[in-house]
């Protein structure tokens, strides 16, 4: 399917005379109808609550959109605990899902009352140490091997350094049964961005279950399953995007199936999904300043991995589009770069693109998650400003870009000034 942007060249042609290429642009509509939308899928299920995972875009402004849409936050540190308390989620509108936790975030995430999700079994004395336990707790599941779907291998949680093997689970909830804890949660995140439709419905047949068992072992009640996050995106034209309703329907059916002759008919579900809710809500704008003809043909942009750092760091497949030739044949071969002092800074490598000028503007495709958020400073290059794209088509500064003062923030130069 051709992936067409949200925007038109004209609209940022006139947005770009306020603010300066490169930025990151939201689209609130899209958004809201997309969070609506997973609200309907699992309308089903009584306590059913999205968690956004606030990593994927730690922006206030989308985040209370997300609010404003029925939603809750995930948070695994400090600051993104802060920063959800400023926007005003609080108590069990909170999911502390972290792991190597630090005693600091412990606290803060106790005292504003949030459903903290023990990654480890150690980490039950070491929060014992700090605050008295809630009546509700979580634990995370990791149930190692490889986890298919299809006889296919779509991750492998043996390798991964979340969550607790299965005799751990039990003794974690013997454990803090023993400390007082009343209502439990059961986590997992067994694969991310997936585009089968059968991911959630496998993790949640896998996750019910243990519930089950761990209900019957242990005699505790299991209050809710959190399904975290990993539903994916297309971000390849050719892919097929995920259904959400055949998503929730399928979690249905493990439910009735396995939770509901348990007499556990009372679990809620929960989700913690961050590029579900926001990556294709993002473009990641920017200008072409060079052309360069070497060995190959290359197309140097505004923007750079520091910006999107997704294509460098995983060779990421972000789809392009030169704003004014959406239709216009694809009949050039580029190299799409920043201009970071490092070669793996390439939007993409060996692309079919429309021919492109200096002057003309692209969308990066895909950036409404983990885009701006994994930014960074290398080669001194500053952080883009967010812009929200209002329903009603007008812009709003969410995020201004940063200046040089920034970059220098945090450094004392007194010692170097000149007098
Ligand atoms: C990153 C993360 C998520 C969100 O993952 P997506 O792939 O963006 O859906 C959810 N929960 C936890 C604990 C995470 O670390």
């Amino acid at each position: 399917m051709q992936k067409l942007p949200f925007v038109t060249k004209e609209q940022i042609e006139e947005i770009a005379k306020t603010y300066p290429t490169p930025f990151h642009i939201y689209d609130e509509k899209g958004i809201r109808e997309n969070a609506r939308k997973l609200k309907e899928a699992f309308a089903w299920n009584k306590g059913f609550k999205e968690y956004f995972a606030v990593k994927a875009t730690p922006n206030p402004y989308l985040m209370q959109i997300l609010r404003e849409e029925g939603c809750g936050v995930d948070c695994s540190s400090l600051t993104e605990l802060m920063l959800s308390d400023t926007v005003g989620f609080s108590g069990k509108e909170i999911m502390f899902s972290s792991n190597v936790t630090p005693a600091a975030d412990f606290k803060l995430a106790r005292k504003l009352n949030a459903i903290i999700n023990f990654d480890d079994l150690t980490h039950i004395d070491f929060f014992a140490g700090l605050a008295p336990f809630a009546e509700t707790m979580c634990c995370r599941y990791n149930p190692g091997g490889d986890f298919t779907l299809n006889n296919e291998i779509m991750d492998t949680p043996r390798d991964a350094k979340y969550g607790m093997t299965k005799e751990q689970m039990k003794e974690a909830f013997r454990k803090l049964k023993g400390y007082g804890v009343k209502h439990f949660g059961i986590h997992a995140f067994l694969a991310s961005n997936t585009t089968d439709n059968g991911y959630y419905p496998k993790l949640a047949e896998i996750l019910f279950r243990l519930a089950v068992e761990l209900a019957a072992e242990t005699g505790v009640h299991i209050a809710f399953i959190n399904l975290s996050g990993g539903v994916g995106i297309a971000y390849r034209p050719e892919q097929k995007d995920n259904d959400i309703f055949v998503i929730g329907e399928g979690v249905r059916k493990a439910y009735e199936n396995i939770l509901v002759p348990a007499g556990m008919g009372d679990v809620a579900i929960f989700t913690e999904l961050g590029r579900f809710m926001l990556a294709p809500y993002g473009h990641l704008v920017a200008k072409v300043l060079h052309e360069k003809h070497i060995w190959k043909e290359y197309i140097g942009l505004d923007a750079c991995a520091a910006n999107l750092m997704r294509p460098a760091m995983y060779k990421a497949y972000h789809h392009i589009t030169v704003l004014g030739k959406e239709n216009a044949p694809c009949d050039h071969l580029y190299d799409v770069t920043g201009g970071l002092c490092e070669n793996n800074d390439k939007f993409a490598v060996d692309r079919m693109l429309p021919k492109i000028n200096v002057g003309d503007y692209v969308v990066i495709h895909d950036t409404g998650a983990h885009g701006f958020s994994m930014g960074y400073n290398y080669n001194g290059k500053l952080r883009s400003a967010e812009l929200l794209l209002r329903p009603d088509g007008s812009v709003k500064l969410i995020r201004r870009a940063e200046t040089p003062e920034d970059y220098f923030a945090t450094l004392d130069l007194t010692p170097f000034k000149k007098n």
